[in-house]
């Protein structure tokens, strides 16, 4: 009887698949289906490979290890491995700390395939000792993981909230190089979200509208911010728009000459250009972000569309904290 050598149903994430029996007849059937490699490996060495086909196992398509075995036609010893070269989709999700070390969490999906199997029997399952589909399927993963932490750490947090997209584009180039190096593909990868906590949230929002990252950072806590400029005066008016500028050292717009430049998205976006004021009819729409969830939302929201949450604004349209008295940014008194 013909011994067949087949990965029959192979599951939905199985990426590998080792055939048990490591005794191999000349003569035997090797089937292999498509979307499907068999790679013959011996002491950690690999010698043949066959693609997908009906193989009947000859000294003709396995002639390394024909050579190795001496040229005998007695059995002979290997460990046949199946690779699928089908795309597989795997979640991640994580933690990692930014430029500024501000905690940041992370979720999303990628997609797979090995691109060459040689490289990953070699990388992976037999540099690693993984001959179990699962373990396999953990290790990437894994090895994903890292590389997402690594690389979404040399980001600051506005670049995460704000310039997401930029942001996922230079890390899935710089995943794709990671995976290369274990034969794999990197499909795609696509960051579903990212989450910061509360305290980071509130800094973050501070920093956008203020734009003085600076002076924000070295807060030791937003709450210090926002008790300061949400202090009832019991005087005036005034005081909201004095402290403002001490604050951020930064003048207060409405009432200053021409000269001024526009205030700045964030401390470290490039300087606007001079302007004419003649030709400069209106402030470029500075994009804003929700104070509650750290999205960006449409000029002028009432609500935030991903949070739910209401955006209240000063009188002059700006974004003001909860609880503030004073608008953080023109100091207008909030009724
Ligand atoms: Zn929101
Ligand atoms: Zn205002």
């Amino acid at each position: 009887m013909v011994e067949v050598i087949e990965w029959v149903n192979p599951g939905e994430d199985e990426i590998i698949w080792r055939y048990p029996n490591e005794v191999i007849k000349w003569g035997a059937q090797l089937i292999v289906h498509e979307y499907e490699v068999a790679v013959f490996m011996r002491d950690g060495k690999i010698y043949d490979v066959l693609g997908p086909g009906r193989h009947t196992l000859t000294t003709q398509n396995l002639p390394l290890l024909y050579k190795l075995v001496g040229g005998s036609n007695s059995p002979f010893k290997a460990t046949i491995i199946f690779v699928s070269m089908k795309q597989f989709q795997g979640r991640y999700g994580g933690e990692t700390q930014t430029k500024e070390l501000a905690p940041v969490k992370y979720y999303g999906v990628y997609w797979f395939k090995v691109a060459d199997p040689v490289l990953f029997i070699t990388e992976v399952v037999g540099g690693q000792s993984l001959y179990d589909a699962s373990d396999v399927t953990k290790f990437i993963r894994a090895y994903f993981n890292e590389g997402m932490m690594k690389h979404l750490s040399a980001y600051s947090i506005v670049d995460l909230f704000q310039n997401l997209d930029m942001v996922s584009t230079q890390v899935k180039i710089k995943l794709m190089e990671d995976f290369r190096r274990l034969g794999l593909e990197l499909v795609d990868v696509k960051i579903e979200g990212v989450n910061t906590t509360d305290e980071w949230r509130q800094r973050l929002f501070w920093l956008m509208q203020t734009g003085n990252a600076q002076a924000v950072m070295q807060m030791d806590t937003v709450k210090q911010v926002a008790a300061e400029l949400g202090k009832s005066p019991g005087a005036s008016v005034g005081t909201g728009m004095v402290l403002v500028p001490q604050l951020f050292q930064q003048p207060a717009q409405p009432a200053q000459p021409v000269q001024q430049a526009p205030a700045q998205p964030y401390a470290g976006a490039p300087p606007a250009p001079q302007q004419p004021q003649q030709t400069a009819p209106s402030q470029p729409a500075q994009q804003e972000i929700c104070p509650y969830c750290g999205k960006p939302i449409p000029p002028g929201a009432r609500f935030c569309p991903y949070c739910g949450h209401e955006i209240k604004r000063c009188p002059n349209g700006h974004i003001v904290p909860e609880g503030a008295k004073f608008c953080p940014v023109c100091g207008a008194k909030i009724e």
